[in-house]
């Protein structure tokens, strides 16, 4: 049973990055009918906000992205200090005395020297006596996991293929806060065990953080850690997916900070962002494809690209358009100006980019409009054009074929003065389309009044 997660902090809102993570964790669950886990980490109690949290659910929820279980990490204290105890007890936890400044300093001798700033394990190297004189002087303890530098660090990546760290090259790393809260890096490993979690697809930047995790996956494993039926005994298989950037190839600040709230205010459908996120930085052709399930059934990790991936403004606004151009009235009708029934949608919709332009044409329609000033030869054919106009099934084809054999016009010198004089305008929605919901009476009205 595939069970995947999506893991945000809530200190921000969703930015594009997290929203293509918890698409593509989505799209796992989905495709394997498994489950998928919305995981609220705020252990950082300092950081995380309420008003966060809510908007992430609002976030997901606009784009569709549904979860089967919500966890949140500040409900399982208790959890992580029996997972600390059983590393503690196993001997892969020990107690670190340094402050902040001392490790910078260390870090920079190091980097000086021309070594990587790994954390020297000092404190493990402390007596009893040295540890109680650190406490005796008000120091508590900030706790690093002990990495075991014999065991190999490997595992096959479902995008990146094998890999394989160096224990020894890394840092032991803090996993609890000498205040006694928790970093993220064992209540991840916890959370992953005991929600059963079968897949951890999340960004490259977390490659380390894997390695060091499947140490604490397999310490867990190895101490008399207990963890409930439902749990998984084996890692999770884990892919990495290349980060997104910008178009001019870099991480920028602004899609750092592009969320749901700035694609709604320009018009931009949950269905173009999930078009657009789920195949880029894949081999698969990023297509308006309106209809999630293609998606989900196409997605395959193994299409994944090492490359960033880039997002691309333009691509979206395009993937927009064909969405809207697909969009069902039914999907659309409370978002639609008042009046609008599903003729007039299907009349205006190969018209817009956004949705919300639907009103602008729909005033064509219901009026009042501005038309041009005619030439008397255009007033002499659109006075015409009224006593021609007979209202049958398709009143725009009879009326353009009467005036073509009557007038000898055809083409713009037809169409256009018609258009402007039913319209205002020089373009727009197809006419065959749009005569009929303009009404008899108000296509005369405009006529008479175009010719006069
Ligand atoms: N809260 C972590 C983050 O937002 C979760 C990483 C993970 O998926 O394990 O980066």
């Amino acid at each position: 049973m595939t069970t995947t997660r999506f893991a945000p902090s809530p200190t921000g809102r969703l930015h594009v990055g997290n929203i293509r993570t918890a698409l593509h964790n989505w799209m796992l669950a989905r495709q394997a009918g498994g489950t998928f886990i919305l995981r609220i980490d705020d252990t950082d109690a300092e950081r995380s906000r309420e008003h966060y949290v809510d908007a992430i659910r609002a976030d997901l929820t606009w784009l569709g992205l549904t979860w089967d279980r919500e966890e949140r990490q500040s409900a399982r204290l208790d959890r992580y200090q029996a997972a600390f105890g059983a590393l503690q007890a196993a001997g892969r936890i020990y107690p670190c005395y340094e402050s902040a400044q001392e490790l910078d300093v260390k870090r920079k001798i190091q980097l000086s020297r021309g070594l990587p700033p790994t954390y020297d394990r000092a404190a493990l190297k402390l007596t009893a006596e040295k540890r109680t004189a650190k406490e005796a002087e008000g120091i508590a303890p900030h706790w690093r996991f002990l990495l075991d530098h014999a065991e190999p660090i490997v595992w096959e990546d479902g995008i990146r293929g094998t890999q394989k760290f160096d224990a020894a090259q890394l840092s032991d790393p803090v996993i609890r806060r000498a205040d006694g809260s928790w970093l993220y890096m064992m209540p991840s490993a916890v959370d992953d065990i005991d929600m059963g979690v079968t897949q951890v697809l999340r960004g490259e930047d977390h490659v380390s953080n894997t390695a060091v995790q499947i140490q604490i996956f397999t310490a867990l494993f190895a101490a008399a850690f207990a963890a409930p039926e439902s749990a998984a005994k084996m890692l999770p298989a884990f892919a990495h997916e290349a980060l997104l950037v910008g178009r001019e190839g870099k991480l920028s600040k602004r899609l750092g900070s592009l969320g749901c709230d700035a694609f709604r205010e320009r018009g931009i459908e949950p269905e173009a962002i999930i078009a657009h996120l789920a195949r880029l930085g894949t081999s698969q052709p990023v297509e308006p494809i309106a209809d999630r399930s293609i998606l989900v059934a196409s997605f395959d990790l193994a299409t994944f690209g090492r490359a960033p991936a880039k997002f691309d403004d333009e691509d979206l606004e395009r993937l927009n358009a064909g969405i809207v151009h697909q969009l069902p009235f039914e999907a659309v009708a409370n978002r639609l100006p008042e009046g609008m029934d599903a003729s007039g949608w299907h009349a205006v919709r190969p018209n817009l980019a956004h949705l919300g332009e639907a009103a602008d044409w729909w005033r064509l329609v219901t009026g009042p409009i501005q038309q041009p000033e005619f030439s008397d030869e255009d007033k002499a054919f659109l006075a015409d054009a009224e006593r021609a106009l007979e209202w049958g099934d398709n009143p725009w084809g009879a009326l353009t074929g009467a005036l073509k054999d009557a007038t000898g016009r055809k083409g713009r010198a037809l169409f256009l003065p018609l258009r402007q004089a039913l319209t205002g305008m020089d373009h727009g929605p197809d006419m065959g389309e749009l005569l009929p919901l303009i009404g008899e009476a108000e296509a005369r009205a405009r006529l008479t009044r175009a010719a006069a």
